[in-house]
């Protein structure tokens, strides 16, 4: 308890003031949060903040369901659940959303955050449609789904929610491959601008985290790399050096979103990416 209180008190050596450690509201009391991509990655590790943060509820939407209900189960049987959603189907989205308002009495909080990356590599040269359609089944009619399904719970409850969306540093910028993958994460950036100007009325924020590579499953798959060789070969292109991207770091982004500390701030894109400039690389600046 010493360790605990000397930690946390404010003023200098001989007039420290403990705080009352018990009385600090953690920034996501009592929220209800859906996290979709709940099972891995990014949205593993962001369900989880939301539970360390105090969410009192948080529902992992996935199709790996296995690998969901083990997510739930780590976070607690009382305050997490694992639902089966494939995010490309607008029903279940909307069972999904019906479900935790109806256990949970209300939903605050959406990340939408389940994407896939074809291992295609393609330019614009080689497009292959049946992989871009379903590519963009997931990564932008899944997101709008989300966002428009979230939003209608939100706002018959009345609920000035906050809705997340992952988009990526390659929202902003261009390279020659992964041409499918690129354009669908410009899409999500319109999807948040234009639901932010909608929603605005309601109280609803939107808003998206956009980093740039994080190993996890998605990543090394499209690489066809390691976890390691993926944080390599993503390391000389970020101005922020001795640190390397984790799926904490950008979970932290969302919560900062998805709390009140972020009330004025919708319609935004914010970039946890350590400075990444690859673009350069195509402009000639080494
Ligand atoms: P991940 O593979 O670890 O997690 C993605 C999750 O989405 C998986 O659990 C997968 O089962 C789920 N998913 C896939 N299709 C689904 C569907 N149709 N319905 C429901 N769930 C589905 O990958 P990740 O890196 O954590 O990816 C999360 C998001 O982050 C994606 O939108 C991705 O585009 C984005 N992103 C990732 C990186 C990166 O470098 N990893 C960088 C920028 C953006």
């Amino acid at each position: 308890p010493f360790i605990l209180l000397h930690r946390h008190t404010c003023l200098g050596r001989g007039k420290e003031i403990p705080w009352d450690v018990t009385s600090l509201k953690k920034k996501l009391d009592g929220k209800v949060a859906i996290v979709t991509g709940g099972a891995s990655g990014i949205g593993e590790a962001t369900a989880r903040h939301f539970a360390n943060h105090g969410a009192r509820a948080v529902v992992i939407a996935d199709i790996q369901d296995e690998k969901g209900q083990l997510v739930a189960a780590s976070i607690g049987a009382h305050r997490s659940t694992y639902i089966r959603c494939d995010v490309s189907d607008e029903n279940q989205f909307k069972f999904l959303v019906d479900s935790t308002v109806q256990t949970y009495g209300r939903l605050d909080i959406m990340f939408s955050n389940a994407g896939i990356i074809n291992d295609l590599n393609q330019s614009i040269l080689e497009l292959d449609f049946s992989a871009f359609d379903r590519l963009f089944a997931v990564n932008v009619r899944g997101m709008a789904a989300c966002v428009k399904h979230a939003a209608l719970a939100m706002v018959e409850g009345g609920v000035r929610g906050s809705i997340v969306c992952t988009a990526s540093v390659v929202a902003t910028m261009a390279t020659p491959i992964h041409a499918d993958y690129i354009m669908s994460k410009h899409a999500v950036l319109g999807l948040v601008r234009s639901a932010s100007a909608r929603l605005g009325e309601y109280g609803i924020r939107v808003n998206c985290v956009s980093p740039s590579g994080v190993a996890t499953p998605l990543a090394c798959n499209a690489f066809k790399m390691t976890a390691e060789e993926v944080a390599k070969t993503i390391e000389p292109k970020i101005c922020l050096k001795g640190v390397v991207l984790t799926t904490s770091h950008v979970a932290d982004a969302v919560v900062f979103l998805a709390c009140d500390e972020s009330e004025f701030i919708t319609g935004h894109n914010l970039a946890v990416d350590g400075g990444f400039r690859p673009s350069m690389r195509y402009i000639g600046v080494k």
